[in-house]
């Protein structure tokens, strides 16, 4: 439904994966995506920024050393940080080794050296560093992206990642959910329907999502993990382990070096790298001429990190039930992250899907061959018009009459947020019922009741006077929350609600040639009841204010008149024709202008002002 027109130039758009750990761009080469090398070779960026004394940036692999030598100058997992303030960063600050700005408050500032960055800033040099990689590459200027992100980033942290885009130089054209890419990386979107797993297990995070398809639509049913589980946990295990040997071999406690443990790390995560693909690997570590050796076994490591794996499964459990789906339902299961090329993971992941998982592409670049993708999409290098992240189905309430005032329309891409203002119909009103309906026709009858509940005690005024404002708001999975306040007093009232539940494809489906086929007869019947609306409106304003001293005073002939219109719009208000009442309606108003004026009457004026509840 949604098309970009690019004009003449037809400029690559690079997918790019910012991951807490990692990251890396892609390119649709002709109809297949690639990824790009960096100069050094290597397809990933390492999301590390290090402040080096010369008041230079380093990125990626180069500052992973610095790491080592400068860890005040350095940063690595700033994702954990990005759209988030102090408050809400307390757990991640007593497990990483941020230095946070003094003075941090709503956006939290890192400190390198003498310089303060913000989260989105550190993630910009890492975009700067992929968007160089991908000019060099490419040989010609890129400025526009798509970039990736969990599934469960708030709009905080979704902005915050479209700021880092600006700021790097990049238009964000969109952001992709992170499972929502790696689908689209096995070209699941070309399935008519079904039901998808993506299990991701990166470095330091593991998130378990699981999808809906239909008709090249995602929809994130669900999503769970834990934001502290990852190969990192592994590393720290191996670690552990070895600087108990080298306690009892050399006498030496090494944990209080951290340079030693920084070299120690690298030593363990090739160990354990390699064990993915060979039966056993050699920790090997040199430090202050002392050299420590040890063979690891995929047997002996297969035990050490089922801990750590099986924690993987209750988080799956509890998404697939939140999904509303059984495991037999699950028609795919995707591996993401570096950590799923563990063949325990592997196989722990394939007993509790009961289904193979697709292993093809490899797994810490199948977000960003995703990212491609959808980059080629929106560039038209594809044909295909998909849709990603949709609701199917329009959200909105009912308003005076039984008509529907939609706020979140079909196809709106989600998260997605939308408010209206609306008012009352009756003159000291003090509640307003919000019913919130689900569905593409006019009436409220013909669409599907989702929730409803009341507004209370909202500051009585003549009708027309108040100002209610409905907000909904869609989160990434798929939950709507409906908010309903009155902008006078401040009190509102809310509720979640889950509009694609127990929905079939073919009930989405039916519900929307309904609105089709019935569109003529609906947009007549929704303009009936609107005229009908205003109607009761100026009736119950011309009858109260008739028995008023004001319109005692009024010459005959105008009081006559007024009769006269109130009659023929009475006479036609059960009539089909929505023309002629609007007509009547307006000679009435015409009729009562005077009366109006002479009264300065609020609920004659404001009797047609806004939709009413
Ligand atoms: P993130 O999404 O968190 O940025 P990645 O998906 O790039 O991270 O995963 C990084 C993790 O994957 C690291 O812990 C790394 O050690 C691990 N990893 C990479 N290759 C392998 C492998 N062959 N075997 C086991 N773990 C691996
Ligand atoms: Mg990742």
């Amino acid at each position: 439904m949604f098309q970009i027109d690019f004009g003449e130039s037809s400029e690559t758009v690079v997918g790019i994966d910012l991951g807490t750990t990692n990251s890396l761009v892609a390119y649709m080469d002709a109809a297949t995506p690639r990824v790009i090398r960096g100069e050094d070779g290597d397809n990933l960026v390492p999301s590390i920024v290090s402040l080096a004394p010369n008041g230079e940036i380093v990125v990626g692999n180069p500052a992973r050393q610095m790491l080592i030598d400068r860890p005040d100058r350095t940063v690595y997992s700033a994702k954990r940080l990005m759209g988030r303030g102090i408050g809400d960063v307390q757990d991640e600050l007593k497990l990483f080794p941020f230095r946070v700005a003094e003075g941090s408050e709503q956006v939290v500032r890192i400190q390198l050296g003498e310089k303060q960055f913000t989260p989105p800033e550190i993630a910009a040099f890492v975009l700067r560093q992929l968007k160089k990689n991908a000019e060099a590459a490419l040989e010609t200027q890129v400025t526009k992206a798509v970039i990736t992100v969990p599934a469960y980033f708030n709009d905080a942290q979704r902005q915050a990642t479209k700021d880092a885009g600006r700021i790097a130089g990049l238009e964000v054209l969109r952001l992709v959910n992170e499972p929502t890419a790696a689908a689209l990386a096995y070209g699941l979107d070309k399935r008519k329907k079904g039901t998808v797993a993506v299990y991701d297990l990166g470095g330091g995070t593991f998130d378990i999502s699981i999808l809906k398809l239909h008709d090249g639509i995602f929809e994130v049913l669900a999503t769970n993990g834990d934001t502290h589980l990852g190969g990192d946990d592994i590393d720290n295990l191996l670690i552990h382990i070895a600087l108990e040997d080298i306690q009892s071999e050399w006498g030496e406690d090494l944990s209080i070096h951290g340079e030693a443990v920084q070299t120690l790390r690298r030593a363990v995560i090739a160990a354990k790298e390699s064990l993915s693909f060979l039966p056993s690997a050699q920790m090997e570590f040199a430090f202050h001429g002392k050299t420590y050796h040890r063979e690891i076994t995929r047997e002996l490591f297969d035990r050490l990190i089922t801990g750590i794996v099986d924690r993987t499964l209750g988080p799956c459990r509890d998404c697939i039930r939140d999904a509303g789906v059984s495991v037999e339902q699950i028609d795919e299961v995707v591996l993401v992250g570096g950590s799923t090329r563990i063949p325990l993971v592997r196989s722990a992941v394939e007993k509790l899907f009961r289904a193979k998982p697709h292993t093809d592409l490899n797994p810490d670049e199948v977000v960003a061959l995703g990212a491609a993708v959808q980059a080629g999409i929106l560039s038209g290098t594809l044909e295909d018009n998909l849709l990603l992240d949709v609701t199917p189905l329009s959200l909105g309430i009912e308003t005076m009459g039984g008509v529907v005032s939609k706020i979140i329309h079909r196809n709106s891409t989600i998260p997605a947020s939308a408010s209206e203002s609306f008012t009352t119909s009756v003159d000291g009103q003090r509640n307003v019922l919000i019913n919130v309906v689900q569905g593409e026709r006019e009436l409220v009858k013909d669409n599907r009741p989702l929730a409803r509940f009341d507004l209370k005690d909202i500051d009585p005024l003549p009708a027309g006077m108040a100002r209610i404002e409905v907000r909904f708001l869609i989160d990434a999975n798929g939950i709507l929350n409906v908010t309903a306040r009155d902008a006078r007093t401040g009190k509102e009232q809310s509720m979640d609600v889950r509009p694609m539940y127990g929905l079939t494809d073919e009930q989405v489906e039916a519900m929307y040639k309904a609105s089709i086929d019935n569109a003529e007869a609906d947009f007549h019947a929704r303009q009936l009841a609107e005229v009908r609306v205003d109607a009761d409106a100026i009736l119950a304003a011309t009858e109260k204010a008739r028995q008023s001293d004001a319109y005692t005073d009024l010459p005959e002939e105008e009081r006559q008149a007024i009769a006269k219109a109130v009659n023929e719009l009475l006479l036609l208000y059960h009539g089909q024709d929505h023309l002629q009442i609007r007509s009547k309606i307006e000679e009435l108003n015409a009729a009562t202008m005077t009366l109006a004026e002479n009264m300065m009457n609020a609920a004659v004026k404001g009797a047609l002002k806004g939709t009413k509840l």
